[in-house]
């Protein structure tokens, strides 16, 4: 193995090294953050490396030079693609974009500093909890004005399921905003819905998915409430609401929490083809006619949810200033 001689020397830093020898080890003759080098040695080259280089530092001014010194060397040495990058006071050292080492530069950067901009930046994505393109497209749609780009957790296949264990539908909105933007560190917006009736003290509620049970379908769910309202032949007496409860979370802020209800009635047998869930049984308001019977558009500018993110789009603007 030839040895080989590297140097940098500038006014204010100057750094002789010969590659080919057993080490690594620095020699300084000047005041350096030792501690700082072993440990970038370290993840740079494992333990005690068979081949590595004497390093002298004869004058040092910035250590922004000193390790890009040290990555010229091993990349040359070693055919390695190390890159240094200086980020807001930060020394980054990535390889083929995988992050290895991240160390301040100075003693002086302080974490507010590094932190300003960063949250406002939050306020410009909104991560949607949920797998379903649908609800994904209507948020889209109303959050572009604002100039916020909508995601949903398809875009995040590693995230864990968030398990509806809420007894109330804020309980769980908040569970999976909360979880998923501590997660994420992003902002993100979660909902739950569903159908409460009068005369059942607000069931299905919060179990409306699986009222008929664990999976259930929109059919087994719609039966098993048509029998349990069977012998109910008054109108007046079935009535219910649909309900949506939205929350937007961040990170360590008060989550921003709305919440609207569809007025109507259980039908005594199911009508319409249009939506899902409970609508072919839900007669809106006085109209006689379900929810299946109206059109996207129709459900949309009156539904529970329609309502719900109306007040959030109301809300949001000042909230978001707080951030
Ligand atoms: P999610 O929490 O919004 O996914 O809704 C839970 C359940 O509530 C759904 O599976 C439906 O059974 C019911 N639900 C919520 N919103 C509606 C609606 O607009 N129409 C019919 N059923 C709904």
């Amino acid at each position: 193995m030839s040895e080989k001689l590297y140097e940098y020397k500038t006014e204010e830093d100057w750094f002789v090294a010969k590659w080919g020898v057993a080490g690594p080890s620095i020699h300084s003759f000047v005041d350096y953050p030792k501690t700082m080098y072993d440990n970038l040695n370290h993840i740079l080259l494992g333990e005690e490396s068979s081949v590595a280089y004497d390093l002298f530092v004869i004058k040092l001014s910035s250590n922004l030079a000193l390790v890009q010194f040290i990555l010229d060397m091993l990349n040359q040495e070693q055919g390695r693609q190390l890159t240094l990058t200086s980020f807001k006071g930060l020394m980054v050292i990535s390889e083929q974009d995988k992050i290895l080492w991240i160390q301040p530069a100075k003693s002086t950067v302080k974490l507010s500093e590094l932190l300003a901009g960063e949250t406002r930046g939050l306020d410009s994505n909104l991560l949607i909890a949920t797998r379903n393109e649908g609800k994904t497209k209507e948020f889209r749609d109303l959050f572009a004005p604002l100039g916020i780009a909508v995601q949903n957790l398809n875009d995040y296949p590693d995230l864990p399921e968030v398990a509806e264990t809420g007894m109330t539908f804020e309980e769980n909105a908040r569970l999976k905003a909360e979880t998923i933007a501590n997660l994420t560190g992003q902002m993100v917006l979660a909902d739950d819905s569903g159908l409460k009736v009068d005369l059942l003290g607000g069931l299905p509620g919060v179990w409306s998915a699986r009222f008929a049970g664990q999976g259930a379908d929109d059919q087994a769910n719609n039966a098993k409430l048509l029998h349990e309202l069977a012998v109910i032949t008054d109108l007046k007496r079935r009535s219910a609401q649909f309900h949506t409860t939205l929350v937007v979370a961040v990170p360590e802020r008060d989550s921003l929490v709305v919440s609207a209800e569809w007025e109507g009635y259980i039908a005594f047998g199911p009508k319409g083809e249009n939506g899902f869930g409970y609508d072919p049984i839900f007669l809106v308001g006085e109209t006689g006619q379900t929810a299946a019977q109206l059109s996207a558009t129709e459900k949309n500018q009156q539904s529970h949810r329609g309502q719900a993110v109306k007040k959030l789009m109301e809300v949001f603007p000042k909230w978001q200033l707080t951030l």
